[in-house]
């Protein structure tokens, strides 16, 4: 039996996308096998670490790598290595910061909420958080201005979450940064590209394990050695909270394999015949228009339905029913206010569209 129907909890048809609030990815069956076995035998756990951290450096093509819990824990844990670098004395003394860095620089537009704060997971290091610029506009002089000898680090936001337009580039940002030594910390946690930011000029890349990656609950730092090794040493401190385990360290590893391995082209293939699938399934329902359109940043193909004023409901309606079913039938609902709902596909098993117009055929019918 499903281990969640198991304690009474309906069954889940995700047409959200990874997102964290519905467990993010569904696991290939050799990772969920790698997990089980790793969970039921013992190993020596720095020996694992090490060798984990160094085969994904290599993965991922990048001069280090640290795994992390999530991605939120390594924003957290990459300024608390730009604070501490692998002095003992003041990673163990965090939040209380020792020496002269303790400020962080975060563009105005870049302070967002993926389903908490950004910047209190950089607050929490002890860090003063440095806000530059507004909502709407960050020129390169707010950032000058801002630089000084107390700055610890630049954390740079990389997400549909943040404000794209108006904002420095990273290479704009890369370029002041280098110049005064500050490191840049690019949080990326969803994104798909492994080596894009460090080739932007960022020190330290932060993703999330169970994104594109689409391991289990985990997350990826990946960067310059001397850093990445601070990171690794928060592990005596802050990082001792946010600890892996090593069916999860494996599992993150065996995903991140697979992930390598893909065609993106095959992956952006399958998402565009399950959506293609979707929108004939729904062909014929009335009330409501439908379109396929892609991501703005991101190779993603979705199923867009437009809830008309015929229909006699509400979008926000179908989607509260669509939830309230059983299997429970989760959607995108950033554009709800415009009447649309989104169907993501990548989470979306073939045989799942048939599940979604069954549902959606008794609410609008
Ligand atoms: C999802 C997300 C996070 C958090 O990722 P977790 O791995 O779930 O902690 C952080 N930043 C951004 C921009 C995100 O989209």
């Amino acid at each position: 039996m499903d281990p969640y129907e198991s304690i009474g909890l309906p069954r889940v048809v995700n047409a959200a996308g990874k997102m964290t609030y519905l467990g993010s990815s569904a696991v290939l069956p050799e990772v969920a096998e790698a997990m089980a076995q790793a969970a039921q035998s013992y190993v020596d756990m720095a020996a694992l670490k090490r060798t984990i951290n160094d085969r994904t450096g290599g993965l991922a093509g990048a001069e280090a790598a640290c795994v992390t819990a999530s991605a939120a824990a390594g924003i957290v844990i990459s300024v608390a290595a730009a604070l501490t670098g692998t002095d003992l004395a003041a990673i163990e003394a965090l939040p209380d910061i020792t020496g002269p860095k303790r400020e962080v620089i975060l563009q105005k537009g870049h302070v967002v909420n993926f389903g908490a704060n950004l910047a209190q997971m950089i607050r929490m290091t002890g860090a003063r958080l440095v806000e530059i610029g507004t909502v709407n506009g960050v020129k390169p002089y707010h950032l000058e201005s801002a630089l000084s000898e107390t700055t610890a680090a630049i954390v740079y936001v990389v997400s549909h979450h943040a404000v794209s337009n108006e904002m420095l580039t990273l290479p704009q940002v890369a370029a002041i940064a280098a110049k005064r030594g500050v490191p840049v910390i690019v949080d990326a946690a969803a994104e798909v590209d492994l080596a894009l930011y460090i080739s932007q000029g960022a020190d330290l890349v932060v993703y999330s394990g169970h994104k594109a990656i689409g391991g289990p609950t985990s997350g990826l730092i990946v960067g310059r050695k001397p850093l990445i090794d601070a990171c690794m040493m928060q592990e005596k401190g802050y990082g001792r909270a946010m600890k892996l385990g090593k069916e999860n360290l494996i599992g993150f590893y065996k995903a991140l394999e697979a992930y390598v391995r893909q065609q993106p082209e095959a992956a952006q293939e399958r998402c565009l015949r399950v959506t293609e699938e979707l929108q004939r399934e729904l062909a014929d329902l009335p009330g409501i228009a439908t379109s396929i359109v892609w991501d703005a940043t991101r190779p993603i193909p979705r199923l867009l339905v437009t809830v008309q004023a015929g229909a006699g409901r509400t979008a926000k309606e179908v989607i509260r029913l669509l939830e309230a079913g059983n299997p429970s039938i989760r959607t995108r609902n950033h554009l709800v206010d415009e009447g649309i709902i989104q169907f993501d596909p990548r989470e979306l098993k073939p045989e799942e569209t048939k599940i979604i117009r069954q549902a959606l055929t008794m609410i609008l019918t």
